[in-house]
Formats: C-alpha cells, sequence, structure tokens
C-alpha cells in the first residue's frame, strides 16, 4: 500500500472538465499560499476527490516550504480538539495551537454546522488566520449557502474568497483515473476493461477505485487475467442496473440505423464490409452494454458462433485503439444506448 501523501498528489490527480476549476485553484494556493485564493472553499459530492486534492496541497506546500506549519484535519477533529480542550481546561493551548498555524486545511466542514460553540471557536481561529493572511481551505459537501444550520457569519467568511465546485467526471476522465490508478498499482488493464468500467461505474470515483481493487484481488488469487467477463462476475453488485435494459435486439437496431442499414442485414450472412463493419461494432456494444455471453450474442446475429463474436470484438477494440472515427462512432452510439 502506498504511503496516503503520496498517493493524493497533484501528479496522481486527473484532470477532466468536471474538476478543472478546483484543481487549478489548489495548485494556485499550492503555490502561492496565502495570496491567491484565500479561502477557498472546495465543494462536491462523496468520492469526487476533494480530501485527494487537500492533501495534494498539504503535500506540496510541506515540500516546498518546509517551514511552514501546515494543518490537515478534518472538521470532526476539530470538533473532538475543542471538545478535549474545553473539559480539560486548555482553551488556551487550544487557540495558541490553531492560531499559529500557516496553512489550516479543513476537510468536511459541512460536520460543523449545528455544532454552535465549534463554528464559534472555527470563526475565531478563521478570523485570526485571515487577518495574519494565512492560507486557509475547506472543503464541503455543498455551497455553503446550501449547508442547513451553518452561522450567516461562517458562511459569508466562506464565500469570501474563491468557491470551486467538482461535478461528476465524465466517462473519458473516469476512463483516465482507472488507468492512472491501474499504473500506480501496477496492474495490467486491458482497455476494454477499462472502457467497460468507466461506462458502468458513474457514481464516484471511490467507487472506481474500489472495483479495480476486487478485480485485482480476483486476479491473483484465481490466476486469470483481468477481462470483462470477470468483471461481470466479479462486479455484479456495482455495476450500473441501467446495463440489463439494454437488450441485444436495440443494440442491433441502433447501431443498423446508424450505418443506414437493416436489422435483417445484421442477422444475415451477408459479408460486404460495410455490414460486417456494421455488424462487429454491434458486436461489440452489445459485449459492453448488455450482460450476455458470447454465444448469445453469436445466436441472435442469424445464429454465428461465438468465435465470430469474439473476433469481432477483438477487432474493434483493437481499431479503437488508433482509430478516432470509430471512437467517436461508438461514443455516439453508447450515448443514444444509454439515454
Ligand atoms: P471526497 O473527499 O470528495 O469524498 P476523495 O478525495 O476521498 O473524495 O476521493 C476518493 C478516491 O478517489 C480517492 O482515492 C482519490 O484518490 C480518488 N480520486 C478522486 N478524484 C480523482 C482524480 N481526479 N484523479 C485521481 N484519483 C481521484
Ligand atoms: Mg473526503
Amino acid at each position: 500500500m502506498l504511503n496516503t501523501n503520496l498517493r493524493f498528489s497533484f501528479e496522481n490527480f486527473v484532470v477532466g472538465s468536471s474538476n478543472q476549476f478546483a484543481h487549478a485553484a489548489s495548485l494556485a494556493v499550492a503555490n502561492q499560499p496565502g495570496n491567491s485564493y484565500n479561502p477557498l472553499f472546495i465543494y462536491g459530492g462523496v468520492g469526487l476527490g476533494k480530501t485527494h486534492l487537500l492533501h495534494a496541497i498539504a503535500a506540496q506546500i510541506s515540500q516546498r516550504t518546509p517551514g511552514l506549519i501546515v494543518e490537515y484535519l478534518s472538521a470532526e477533529t476539530f470538533i473532538n480538539d475543542l471538545i478535549h480542550a474545553i473539559q480539560y481546561e486548555k482553551m488556551r493551548d487550544f487557540q495558541k495551537k490553531y492560531r499559529s498555524i500557516d496553512v489550516l486545511l479543513v476537510d468536511d466542514v459541512q460536520f460543523m454546522a449545528t455544532q454552535e460553540r465549534t463554528q464559534e471557536e472555527f470563526f475565531h481561529t478563521f478570523n485570526a488566520l485571515y487577518d495574519s493572511q494565512k492560507q486557509i481551505v475547506v472543503t464541503s459537501d455543498k455551497v455553503p449557502q446550501d449547508i442547513p444550520e451553518l452561522e450567516e457569519r461562517l458562511r459569508s467568511r466562506f464565500e469570501w474568497g474563491l468557491i470551486a465546485d467538482i461535478q461528476l467526471p465524465d466517462m473519458e476522465t473516469r476512463a483516465a483515473i482507472l488507468n492512472k490508478k491501474a499504473k500506480v498499482e501496477d496492474m495490467d488493464l486491458p482497455s476494454d476493461v477499462c472502457h467497460f468500467l468507466a461506462r458502468h461505474i458513474q457514481s464516484n470515483v471511490r467507487m472506481l477505485e474500489g472495483s479495480l481493487t476486487r478485480l485485482k484481488a480476483f486476479a491473483e488469487m484465481s490466476e486469470e487475467p483481468i477481462s470483462v467477463d470477470m468483471c461481470n462476475n466479479v462486479l455484479k453488485d456495482i455495476l450500473s442496473p441501467k446495463r440489463s435494459f439494454i437488450s441485444i435486439e436495440e443494440v442491433i437496431r441502433i447501431v443498423a440505423k446508424h450505418h443506414g442499414l437493416k436489422a435483417g442485414e445484421l442477422k444475415s450472412p451477408k459479408r460486404a464490409k460495410p455490414i460486417s463493419r456494421a455488424r462487429q461494432v454491434a458486436m461489440y456494444l452489445c459485449r459492453e452494454l448488455t450482460s450476455e455471453s458470447f454465444p448469445e450474442i453469436g445466436s441472435r446475429f442469424g445464429g454465428r458462433d461465438h468465435a465470430t463474436v469474439i473476433h469481432g470484438v477483438n477487432k474493434i477494440t483493437a481499431l479503437l485503439e488508433v482509430d478516432s472515427d470509430l471512437q467517436r462512432e461508438i461514443q455516439q452510439l453508447r450515448k443514444s444506448l444509454m439515454a
């Protein structure tokens, strides 16, 4: 297992349109703490990279300017520290500690809402640091105005600086994250498996990572290479349920239409190039989007055998590596089918 700080670095953070802004703001803060955006408020749903960015900021600042006191903590830690200080009458130490920090990174600040005393202490800490131009970065699952029971004065402080959001990553970013993670973990991740996972696991990045971890473990135990079949098997419970609603017939219909052909032509024995190419594309998408087996897919394409389907899928998989027109076509077809 890699060291957390190393793993949660800027280097290991994949940038896509969903997180570009938060990433750029984090980098700016890491490069010039206290002098760019202050406070920086990062918000976004669960498992989208907020904690990762906070650690990346902390690591980069500590590395570049070892003298600075950089403190990463969750809102819960702040609350517990405060409770402890109150209980043992150590408020002075508490205040001294927090007010001597140069870079304060507070994760999941929404947990401070409803905690009156915490908010008050945090408000004072915030002011003390802000007034001495110390950097503050906080994350939350919502924008300040949507955090219920957050005191108005804190809310307005959070809105003083820059508010950056992280959205769900798109398909390409999900694939890039998987590839990066596989590389870091020294895993062999075939590109059809990568696309399959990126397509079906859309909820958040943590789920994507979890799926890789499970595949890796399963591949090691079974001594089999990672494959789409293995995904269907091992990840049954997390693969998006939408998939089971896409039928082979639907794939054939949509692909045929896209190519200006009739569904019957894809099932026929005809081997003219445009028809056989469309047929292979349809087989590829059946494999990716339905949970049907090779023999089942073959039988629906006019009784072809499983080897023909495997050949078709492999052919398209190989072409996808080099043919950007085909990539776009598949992308478009996926969209129509998943719509
Ligand atoms: P959050 O704090 O928003 O709930 P995390 O920062 O804990 O999410 O991210 C969940 C997991 O996903 C972490 O292992 C993190 O490294 C990974 N992750 C999230 N976004 C990215 C990204 N853009 N590139 C690489 N890994 C990411
Ligand atoms: Mg987090």
